[in-house]
């Protein structure tokens, strides 16, 4: 289960920098929200602020009804893609999406099954041996999103994680994430700049400007209302 609540969050990073104001916002389960605006409105802080990454200035994080502000980014049951995928370059596919399930201590059997499992979704289930530089950038975002999905996690945080793509690869893999997300259904907070991105993904939309929401909706109300 993942349900969000974000309640007059602001983040300064000093006296005179203020990157998120007065945000407010529910997140229900199962939801896809997409964060849009212009470089430099907040929303990778944001992210960050809900993964543990960045602490809060002020303001109530709660997931599933428990406050979070305090609680450390191991233990906050959040999965996150980043935009430069941040896979291990040593290590192989499939020790890249085995990795944080090691360090939480699952037993082989579990790893072997839930990375077969995730590679089986994603396509990748002839990849396992080869190392990251041996993929094109699309199967290496798939991998990003692999290590994601193995933590069987209640909430996905993306980070704009098809801006490294080129145009066509990144229209196809918006259509891959979003089947993924119907079908596991995991409540997911998606960073991006692209409007275009935001509007076809989102099941409803979080338009920033300066660090502050200018408008929440779903795609069709923000485009009618824009
Ligand atoms: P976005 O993700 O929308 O591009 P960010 O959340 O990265 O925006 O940044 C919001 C604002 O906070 C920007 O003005 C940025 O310069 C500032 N900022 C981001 N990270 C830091 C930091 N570590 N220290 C100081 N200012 C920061
Ligand atoms: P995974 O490999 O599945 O992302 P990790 O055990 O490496 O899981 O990460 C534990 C926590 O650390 C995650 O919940 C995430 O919020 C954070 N994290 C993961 N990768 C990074 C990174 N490159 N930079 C900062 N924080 C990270």
């Amino acid at each position: 289960m993942g349900e969000l609540v974000l309640e007059n969050v602001f983040k300064k990073y000093s006296d005179d920098a203020v990157a998120v104001s007065d945000f407010n916002l529910q997140v229900e389960d199962q939801e896809f929200i997409v964060l849009v605006g212009p470089s430099g409105c907040g929303k990778s802080t944001t992210l960050r602020m809900i993964a543990g990454l960045e602490e809060i200035s002020d303001g109530q994080l709660r997931i599933n009804g428990k406050v979070m502000n305090d609680v450390p980014p191991k233990d906050r049951d959040i999965a996150m893609v980043f935009q430069n995928y941040a896979l291990y370059p040593h290590m192989t596919v499939y020790d890249n999406m085995a990795f944080g399930l090691k360090l939480r201590k699952f037993s082989k059997a579990e790893i072997d099954q839930r990375v077969k499992n995730a590679a089986s979704i994603l396509g990748l289930e002839d990849y396992l041996t080869r190392k990251p530089k041996a993929l094109s950038g699309g199967q290496r975002q798939r991998v990003a999103l692999g290590r994601a999905i193995v933590r069987d996690a209640g909430l996905f945080l993306m980070d704009e994680p098809l801006s490294n793509l080129d145009a066509k690869l990144r229209v196809q893999m918006r259509a891959e994430i979003t089947k993924l997300h119907q079908r596991l259904k995991t409540t997911t907070v998606y960073v991006t700049h692209d409007q275009t991105e935001a509007m076809t993904m989102a099941t409803r939309l979080v338009v920033m400007k300066d660090g502050f929401i200018q408008q929440i909706g779903t795609p069709k109300q923000v485009y009618e209302n824009p």
